[in-house]
C-alpha cells in the first residue's frame, strides 16, 4: 500500500481514497492536476505545500475533513478567500479545508438580513445584497474572503456609520475540532459566538455566517489628491477634519502611487501622492456639506468625490504580488507622528506600495470594549503599512522597510493592532491585539479547542494541556 510520511503521521492511500469516497467536493493531493492552483494564496510570497486540500461544498464535507484530520494526525488550516497576508489559509504537510467553493446566500430584504456561506468574496456578498439596495460593512477589496474578514473583525467603509462586520454578525454555524456542529448567537452558545466577533478562527469553522444589513445603495465617495510634498500639510488638515467629522463620514488617507486615471494629468501617473479617500453614508446634501471643507482645502490636484453607488468603492488588487504588512492602532496624529510617517513612506520600496492611515471611532468605538473578543475598539486611528512588490528578490529590502517603518509608528500607538492586518508576527503581537479581552479568548480556546487543533491562524494558545 502507498504511503506518505507527512508531518508525524503516515497518510495512506487507502486513507485518502476512503476520504473520496464521503466526499461531495474534490480531494487535491500533490499529484493531482489543480495542486498548484489550489495551494496558492493572495500573497504571492507565501509558497506552501500542504499534503491534502479538501474542497468543501458542503457542511458534511467540512465535518467529514475535520474528522479525517483528527483520525489521521494531521494538521489542520483553513481557507475561506485566501486573502490573509500571513497566508494561515494554506500550511506545509497539512490538511486545508477550503471553503471557497461554499458560496450559497440568501438575502431576505424584509428583515434585512442575509445568510452567507464561508467561501463567499465581499464582491459576490455585494452582488447578492445590492439588487435589495441592501449593503454589509463588506470589505475594500471585492475577492477579499467574508470569513477571515469578518472573523477578524472587519473595517470597512460603512464602520464608523454601523460598525464592524463582526458587529453585524446576527449567528454562526460552525464546526468544531472534535467534528460537532454547533450554531453560535446571543441566544444559542453565547461565549462561542462572543469569541467568533474578533477571535479569528481559533475556535472552530464556521460554515455560514448570518449578517444584519443595512439600507445603502447611493453613497457621496472618492478621492482628493494632492502631490506627496504636500504630506505634512495634508495630514495635519485630515487630523482637524476627522476629530469633527459625523459617523456618516469614513475617511482614509492613503499614500500611493497616482494612479492612471484620466482625472489625474498625464505626467503625474505614477508619481508619489497623498490622497484622502471618503465615503459618506446618509443624506446627499448634507454629505456635499461635509465634504466641502475637504475639497476646497489645498488647491487639490483632483477631486474625485461624486455620488456613486456603494458597489463602486469597492476595487480589485492583483493577486500574486509579494505581500508584507504591518499595521498598529495610532492614539492620535501629533506633529511627531505626521513627521515620523513621512519620513518613512519616502522609502516605500516600490509604487505598488501604500501607506494607510484609517479614521475610526464612530459606531465601532461605542461598541463595549468587552462586548465583543474584537480588541481596541477605542482608537482614533489605525495605521496599514502596506509593503507590496513584484520581484522577490526586493523582500528583503521590502520587509525591512516595513519593519523599519513600523518601529518608528510605535511610540504614537495605542499598543495594539489588528489580526487582519498583521502579517507572521508572533504572539505577543496576537496578544496585543486582543488586550484585555485575550485572558477571556484563553478560557474559550480551553473550551472548544484545548489540543489547539486549529492553530494556523494569528493563533490564541489554550492554557490546558
Ligand atoms: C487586498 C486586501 C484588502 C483588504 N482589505 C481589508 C479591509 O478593507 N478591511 C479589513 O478589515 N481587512 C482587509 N483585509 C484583510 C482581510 O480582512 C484579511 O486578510 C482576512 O483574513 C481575509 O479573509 P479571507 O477569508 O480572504 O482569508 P483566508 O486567508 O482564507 O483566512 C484568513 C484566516 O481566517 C481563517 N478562516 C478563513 N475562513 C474561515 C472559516 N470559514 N472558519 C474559520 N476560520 C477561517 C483562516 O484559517 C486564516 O487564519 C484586506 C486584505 C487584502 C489582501
Amino acid at each position: 500500500m502507498a504511503e506518505r510520511q507527512i508531518t508525524g503521521t503516515i497518510l495512506t492511500d487507502s486513507a485518502i481514497h476512503e476520504l473520496q469516497t464521503i466526499f461531495r467536493g474534490e480531494v487535491v493531493g500533490p499529484n493531482d492536476a489543480g495542486y498548484d492552483a489550489a495551494r496558492r494564496v493572495w500573497n504571492g510570497m507565501i509558497d506552501r505545500r500542504p499534503a491534502l486540500i479538501v474542497r468543501c461544498a458542503g457542511v458534511a464535507d467540512v465535518v467529514n475533513g475535520v474528522d479525517f484530520a483528527r483520525a489521521n494526525k494531521l494538521q489542520v488550516a483553513v481557507r475561506g478567500g485566501g486573502h490573509n497576508v500571513a497566508g494561515n489559509a494554506v500550511a506545509d504537510g497539512s490538511i486545508v479545508i477550503d471553503l471557497s467553493r461554499m458560496k450559497g446566500m440568501r438575502v431576505d430584504p424584509a428583515t434585512q438580513t442575509a445568510r452567507a456561506e464561508a467561501g463567499l468574496t465581499w464582491g459576490e456578498f455585494g452582488h447578492e445584497t445590492r439588487v435589495f439596495g441592501l449593503a454589509a460593512n463588506e470589505g475594500l477589496v471585492d475577492t477579499t474572503g467574508i470569513a477571515g474578514y469578518t472573523l477578524g473583525g472587519g473595517i470597512g467603509w460603512l464602520t464608523r456609520k454601523y460598525g464592524l462586520a463582526c458587529d453585524d454578525l446576527l449567528s454562526a454555524d460552525v464546526v468544531t475540532a472534535d467534528g460537532r456542529f454547533l450554531t453560535a448567537s446571543a441566544a444559542e452558545n453565547a461565549d462561542l459566538f462572543w469569541g467568533l466577533q474578533g477571535g479569528g478562527g481559533n475556535f472552530g469553522i464556521v460554515t455560514s455566517f448570518e449578517y444584519r444589513l443595512h439600507p445603502v445603495s447611493q453613497v457621496l465617495a472618492g478621492n482628493v489628491l494632492h502631490q506627496a510634498p504636500r504630506a505634512k500639510e495634508v495630514l495635519r488638515f485630515f487630523r482637524d477634519y476627522t476629530a469633527t467629522a459625523p459617523d456618516e463620514l469614513t475617511s482614509t488617507a492613503v499614500f500611493l502611487s497616482a494612479p492612471s486615471d484620466p482625472s489625474i494629468p498625464m505626467h503625474l501617473h505614477g508619481t508619489p501622492m497623498i490622497c484622502i479617500s471618503v465615503c459618506y453614508v446618509g443624506d446627499m446634501e448634507k454629505g456635499q456639506q461635509v465634504v466641502q471643507p475637504l475639497r476646497r482645502f489645498g488647491s487639490p490636484l483632483a477631486d474625485l468625490i461624486a455620488p456613486v453607488p456603494y458597489s463602486a468603492l469597492q476595487n480589485r488588487v492583483d493577486a500574486g504580488l509579494q505581500n508584507y504588512w504591518k499595521a498598529e492602532y495610532l492614539g492620535g496624529l501629533s506633529d511627531d507622528a505626521i513627521d515620523a510617517v513621512i519620513a518613512h513612506v519616502e522609502g516605500m520600496p516600490s509604487p505598488l506600495s501604500q501607506v494607510e492611515i484609517r479614521h475610526l471611532q464612530g459606531a465601532m468605538g461605542r461598541v463595549g470594549a468587552d462586548e465583543t473578543a474584537f480588541g481596541h475598539r477605542d482608537a482614533p486611528y489605525i495605521i496599514n503599512i502596506i509593503g507590496m512588490w513584484a520581484n522577490p528578490h526586493m523582500n528583503e529590502a521590502g520587509i525591512r522597510w516595513a519593519s523599519d517603518m513600523w518601529d518608528a509608528m510605535r511610540p504614537f500607538s495605542t499598543g495594539g493592532t489588528y489580526v487582519n492586518f498583521m502579517s507572521e508576527d508572533g504572539p505577543d503581537r496576537v496578544r496585543a491585539a486582543y488586550g484585555a479581552n485575550y485572558a477571556r479568548l484563553v478560557t474559550l480556546k480551553n473550551k472548544y479547542d484545548p489540543t489547539n487543533f486549529f492553530h494556523f491562524n494569528q493563533n490564541i494558545k489554550p492554557s490546558v494541556k
